[in-house]
């Protein structure tokens, strides 16, 4: 560590060795040391001159000087000027048990010794068995066949090509369009583009898109035609209703977040809305995914979102903490009814034509494995309902009041702050502002690492934030919005 940066703030850096350090071999250290020894502004430029990075104007980044992450510990990432950040958005929404936690780097070393990749094709192994066996446990009722994957969009993916093929098998050839909610984000690949729902990001690639059919979502906020949760839930199904009338003859599935529309700003379902949506989709003939790869592994308080309206869809993707945040994994959870649809002689082409090189990849599961053993041995889930009820608190408390707090969405620990130019008439800035980015810019300087989507300040901590961090989270919301000029 460099002399005389081992403090940011009030947060001084461990200088004793954790965990990994003392457990790496001699070539790991050489080759861990090697790759620390270029200095931040060394990488920033190196970063600049190769790297291109993700739903980032890269000419405003090339501007900027970017944060250089090291290495983690708990809930904190640590930069390489040894500067300590409590990670606010699980690291995009991943992390479950914090970072570098002994059990998790343990099963992953583990499994390194045994195999680090073997095929799914013709092939299984010991974790991807395991793991397929406890996902079913855990699952909601009846999703008893899972299908691996490495990312939220894969398993999105898959999951609308299962549906599609399942109507073929079924003899329902018409079947082939989506039904997903206005704001959805199901990812990035061209079928999740499809039944995507965020315009900034989606509308360019309409002409590459397979045919949708959006329908309205019960968010009161932004579509206030409603004047309560239940009058916009009301309305909201009736319109999926008619929808369905007119098209379910053409329609293989509904693609739904339960409970939490996510990119979309963090947009609450109201109670019942959920449950109407899969009844409207059995009585219509209409699969039911559900897209758990934000909401799923505790985030909104449950282990899967959809067990909270006692829910069971017939595909459900799960992916983001799956690993607990460590490793890419993602999975499509099935019904027996959809697997069997795809049950035939090797003449009758009913084989699922779909796999990724490191589809059920053995390191992934063996971490997502000891993730599972976490939640129990952690009691994760029973400790939620006062993390969230605190955190609901703080905001109350720090945060509601400030002129520019429009709204506040919480559900479990997934949050987002809406900023608004007006509270009264909900008035958004205008987007040059970039009032989102700004106050999450001010954040930083309290040691917090939060992220906006537009104006809403997402914030999505990992389920082991202590009391004390999520005072910490918040108040550096306070200040980030305090030291934000105009806000
Ligand atoms: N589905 C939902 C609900 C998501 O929030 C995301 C990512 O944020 C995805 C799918 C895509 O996941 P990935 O980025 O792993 O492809």
């Amino acid at each position: 560590m460099k002399a005389g940066l081992a403090s940011f703030g009030d947060k001084v850096v461990s200088a004793g060795a954790n965990w990994y350090e003392c457990h790496m071999n001699d070539s790991l250290r050489a080759r861990t040391t090697a790759s620390n020894t270029r200095s931040s502004a060394e990488l920033i430029e190196l970063d600049k001159r190769h790297l291109w990075h993700p739903f980032t104007q890269m000419r405003q980044w090339n501007q900027g000087t970017p944060l250089v992450i090291e290495r983690a510990e708990g809930n904190y990432l640590i930069d390489v000027e040894g500067r300590r950040y409590l990670d606010g958005v699980s690291s995009l929404w991943t992390n479950v048990h914090g970072h570098n936690r002994r059990e998790l780097n343990d099963a992953i070393t583990a499994q390194l010794g045994r195999v680090a990749h073997s095929t799914l094709l013709g092939l299984t192994n010991v974790p991807a068995v395991e793991l397929a066996a406890r996902l079913a446990e855990i699952a909601p009722g009846g999703l008893q066949r899972v299908f691996y994957s490495d990312s939220g969009s894969t398993a999105v993916e898959i999951a609308l090509k299962q549906a599609f093929q399942y109507w073929r098998h079924r003899g329902r050839r018409d079947k082939c369009k989506f039904i997903h909610l206005a704001d959805s984000y199901h990812g990035d690949t061209l079928g999740a583009v499809a039944v995507g729902g965020v315009e900034l990001f989606h509308e360019i690639f309409r002409p590459l898109l397979i045919d949708t059919l959006a329908v309205p979502t019960p968010h009161l906020y932004r579509h206030p035609s409603a004047r309560s949760p239940e009058e916009a839930r009301d309305q909201a199904l009736a319109a999926l209703e008619e929808t369905l009338r007119a098209h379910a003859h053409e329609v293989a599935g509904l693609i739904i977040e339960p409970l939490v529309q996510g990119a979309g700003g963090m947009l609450m379902q109201p109670d019942g809305y959920l449950s109407g949506v899969a009844a409207l989709c059995r009585e219509h003939e209409v699969l039911l995914i559900a897209d758990e790869v934000a909401t799923g592994f505790g985030r909104t308080g449950t282990m899967f979102a959809c067990e909270q309206e006692g829910v069971v869809p017939d595909l459900m993707c799960v992916a983001k903490g799956i690993t607990g945040g460590y490793l890419p994994l993602a999975a499509t959870l099935a019904t027996d009814d959809i697997y069997d649809a795809f049950l035939g002689a090797a003449d009758e082409y009913k084989t699922f034509y779909h796999g990724h090189t490191y589809t059920g990849n053995p390191v992934a599961c063996a971490a997502a494995l000891a993730s599972l053993d976490l939640f129990e041995a952690d009691q994760v889930l029973a400790g939620l309902p006062a993390k969230s009820a605190q955190l609901a608190r703080c905001l109350a408390d720090a945060v509601a009041d400030h002129e520019h707090v429009g709204d506040i969405r919480q559900r479990g620990l997934m949050t987002g702050v809406e900023l608004v130019a007006d509270r009264q008439t909900a008035q958004p800035f205008p987007p040059g502002r970039t009032m989102g980015a700004r106050v999450c810019e001010r954040a930083r300087e309290r040691g917090v690492i939060v992220r906006p989507l537009g104006d809403v300040v997402i914030l999505m901590p990992p389920l082991s934030i202590t009391a004390d961090e999520i005072d910490s989270l918040v108040a550096a919301l306070a200040h980030g919005l305090a030291a934000t000029s105009d806000a």
